[in-house]
């Protein structure tokens, strides 16, 4: 059946990736959430690495994802990998300094319709290129992750009277449970 595919890379171009989202999407079993899941997550860590306010991932099965290098003659992939807590990866290009992708060596996930259980991978939503970001439907957040650590002014924004019609009152989470 014929799915959706979603583009994105960081600013230079040096690491491009696809999403390949089916066209049924898949129920992650154990929670009211269909893959892929959007958040918008403001974890002191997600902070920090992004510079800004949170991050916004779309978290999507390992299996959909497609991460291409395209680095330049004689030289090695710029992606870098790093440690930012104990077996959880963080990635960003070390040429232009896009954060890419989020993993978490323990984060296993059982989704409708893959018979394994498969490993659960985030990319930024920032980094989706304009075709992408504007399927509104896929990439839009749901809800707020690791509310408790975010900066209360950026809650108050998100709670207020225009904050609310804009994004429709998502779900809340003080921490990472969803
Ligand atoms: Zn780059």
């Amino acid at each position: 059946m014929a799915g959706r595919i979603l583009k994105g890379g960081c600013f230079c171009g040096e690491t491009t990736y696809t999403i390949n989202v089916p066209e049924t999407l898949p129920l992650l079993e154990g929670t009211t959430n269909h893959s892929p899941t959007c958040v918008i997550d403001h974890c002191n860590t997600c902070r920090r690495t992004s510079g800004s306010f949170f991050h916004a991932w779309i978290i999507v099965p390992e299996p959909w994802i497609t991460i291409i290098s395209h680095p330049k003659e004689g030289e090695d992939s710029k992606l870098v990998r790093f440690e930012s807590s104990p077996h959880v990866r963080r990635s960003f290009c070390g040429r232009c300094g896009t954060h890419l992708f989020y993993e978490k060596e323990d984060r296993w996930a059982k989704i409708s319709g893959i018979e394994e259980k498969v490993h659960l991978v985030d990319a930024t939503i920032g980094s989706l290129d304009e075709e992408s970001l504007a399927q509104v439907d896929l990439v839009k957040p749901s809800m707020h992750t690791w509310r408790k650590d975010g900066i209360s002014w950026v809650k108050d924004m998100f709670d207020s009277e225009d904050g609310k019609e804009s994004f429709g009152g998502l779900r809340k989470h003080d921490a990472g449970g969803w």
